[in-house]
């Protein structure tokens, strides 16, 4: 029945389309990694880049708990790494964005805004995206002042005011990563307890020039053509204050980049992929991996594992189906 589907899929597509065994959606850690393992099988495995070669990890300026590398390694690094690694099997990275894709028929088909692409199997890891506050002044001031990647723009703040939204690792690392260029950095939290683990939270206490101001939303990012302060609430007391910044950094979390399928595979209410134990989503033949489908844990490293695992599980699926 799949060789039927596949001639009438062939036979529908006007645009160029290549045929793939397995068709990676992501560059990140997970993606990488399976591209890796899906080249090692000798898969040829094409990895679709979208536009985050090395995913959010390559945004960290230092990753310190990635085994291997005792004295840590560059996010942008590690990401050229994996890759390099993954190409001298013989996958493949294009620089394409997938724009949709169609499950209910084999092979899969998966559009960019060039080609088509006819898959075997699928393996997704598309990873997260920031989430935003969604307050005023917010997307207006985004880029003038208002960032969601301390790596990214830290430098733009030398000798700056900055405050840092949100209470987890993100928040904390990144805060600690500005104050290479900020006089201060103020981080804000809604609650009187950090969610970020006890290592950062030590760093974040002792360096001099980060303060924190608990129990506390920002509710406006204020300014015209560049970010002068920021309007707080204090949810306990409901009091509001303004203080001036010069920036808005914001890291309260990720929402999963799972968009493409809605409606095509089973999500959790967070839009979080749904998986089994094997990386095996709804549909037969499409796995996931990484942060689109990991709401627990995150890391370069468990993204990197359940990527490898997403590939040994295609692997076996391509040979059950005799594909
Ligand atoms: P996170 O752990 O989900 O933390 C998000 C923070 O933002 C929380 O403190 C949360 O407050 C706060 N928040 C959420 N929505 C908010 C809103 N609307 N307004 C104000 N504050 C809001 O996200 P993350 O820090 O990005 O970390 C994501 C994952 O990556 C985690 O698993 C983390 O361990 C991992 N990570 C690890 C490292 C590392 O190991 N070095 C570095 C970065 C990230 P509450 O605490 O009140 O919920």
């Amino acid at each position: 029945m799949d060789f039927n589907l596949s001639a009438f899929a062939k036979d529908t597509h006007t645009a160029e389309s290549e045929h793939v065994k397995v068709l990676i959606l992501g560059a990140g850690p997970a993606g990488m990694s399976a591209a890796l393992y899906a080249a090692r099988a000798e898969l040829q495995p094409v990895v679709l880049t979208g536009t985050e070669l090395g995913g959010q990890a390559s945004l960290t300026h230092v990753i310190e708990n990635y085994p291997g590398f005792p004295e840590g390694v560059g996010g942008l690094k590690l990401g050229e790494l994996f890759q390099q690694q993954a190409e001298r099997f013989g996958a493949r990275f294009d620089f394409e964005t997938a724009t949709s894709v169609n499950l209910s028929q084999r092979p899969f088909v998966i559009k960019t805004y060039s080609k088509d692409y006819l898959a075997d199997t699928l393996i997704i890891a598309t990873g997260a995206s920031p989430n935003h506050l969604n307050v005023p002044g917010e997307s207006e001031l985004t880029g003038k002042g208002v960032s969601y990647c301390a790596t990214c723009d830290g430098w733009f703040f030398k000798d700056k005011k900055v405050v840092v939204v949100g209470g987890g690792d993100s928040a904390l690392e990144e805060g600690i990563f500005l104050t290479r260029y900020a006089t201060s950095v103020n981080i804000i939290h809604r609650r009187d307890s950090l969610r970020a683990g006890a290592i950062l939270q030590k760093r974040a206490f002792e360096n001099p020039k980060i303060s924190f101001t608990w129990n506390s939303i920002v509710t406006e990012v204020l300014g015209e053509n560049a970010v002068n302060g920021v309007r707080m609430r204090n949810v306990r007391t409901n009091e509001e204050t303004v203080i001036p910044t010069d920036g808005v950094f914001i890291f309260i979390g990720h929402t999963p980049n799972t968009q493409l399928f809605a409606g095509q595979l089973e999500m959790d209410e967070h839009g979080y992929i749904v998986i089994d134990m094997l990386m095996r989503t709804s549909v037969a033949g499409v796995f996931a991996a990484g942060e689109v489908a990991d709401p627990h844990y995150r890391q370069v490293v468990t993204s990197a594992g359940m990527g490898a695992a997403a590939a040994i599980q295609a692997t076996r699926y391509l040979q059950e189906k005799q594909l």
